[in-house]
């Protein structure tokens, strides 16, 4: 088998120069909130976590729970400064697992008040110091496709707002949204992206928020660039930083 070498030095600074470039693309309405690039790296070695850590990338992102721990854990990653988020789906009884992440910095797939409830109650068994809150954002499944983890667009108020007033130990970080596969921007503003942002809309409204306070989270390698354009904050970046992954068994 032929090794691809992967040369993530020159994938971030091209990942983030079409981030700036996005950005000055943008409606002067979005200010100059420059988005956080986090690093995809699931199924992908810890070397190229640290290769990407040591180029000047300090975010980087999980999907699976056991692969989050072993990498957060490797001697060399445990050294680094990283800041980790979990974006797949979390099951209750995996909580703990994830909160013992060292570095654990973002849960941004909270759907329910349950497991919002159930975070906030064990936060503290974790945290490293009494007032440090666990950010949350609220995943919405703005594409309503069955398979899809996410609140529904119309509970997602009503799920931050139980954050707010119930969950002491948590930080309300904004909403996130992964939304359907394969979307062409050529045909118009991703509606996905739009769905999110009136999902934003509605929370500031119900809830008496800025816009500033509440991060959208959208965007990934095909089209991070249309996200931001449309508002995003956090971008989730993997094979185009990474390597194509190989396809999900
Ligand atoms: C895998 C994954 C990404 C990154 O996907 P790419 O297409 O490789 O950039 C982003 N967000 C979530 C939730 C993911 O599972």
């Amino acid at each position: 088998m032929k090794i691809k070498m992967v040369d993530i030095a020159g994938n971030l600074s091209f990942v983030r120069d079409k981030i700036s470039q996005a950005c000055s693309r943008r409606p002067s309405e979005f200010g100059n909130v420059i988005p956080r690039l986090v690093a995809v790296s699931k199924t992908k070695p810890p070397n190229l976590v640290i290769d990407a850590y040591d180029a000047g990338q300090q975010h980087f992102g999980e999907n699976y729970v056991n692969e989050l721990i072993e990498k957060a854990g490797h001697p060399d990653i445990l050294k680094r400064d990283i800041r980790w988020h979990f974006i797949g789906h979390l099951q209750r009884n995996k909580v703990n697992k994830v909160l013992a992440v060292p570095n654990i910095w973002v849960v941004e797939t909270v759907d329910s008040n349950k497991l919002a409830t159930a975070l906030d109650t064990a936060w503290p068994k974790f945290r490293t110091s009494d007032d440090f809150k666990l950010n949350i954002m609220v995943q919405v499944n703005t594409s309503k496709e069955q398979e899809k983890s996410g609140c529904e667009p119309a509970e997602a108020s009503s799920l931050v707002k139980h954050v707010l007033e119930n969950c002491k130990n948590l930080n309300f970080l904004g909403i996130m949204t992964i939304g359907a596969y394969g979307y062409d921007p050529a045909s118009g503003p991703n509606p996905d992206f739009l769905s999110l942002r009136q999902c934003r809309e509605e929370i500031c409204k119900e809830l008496s928020l800025d816009k500033e306070q509440v991060e959208l989270s959208m965007g990934m390698s095909t089209d991070f660039e249309h996200a931001i354009e449309l508002g995003s904050t956090n971008v989730r970046v993997g094979s185009l930083l990474f390597g194509e992954r190989p396809p999900k068994h």
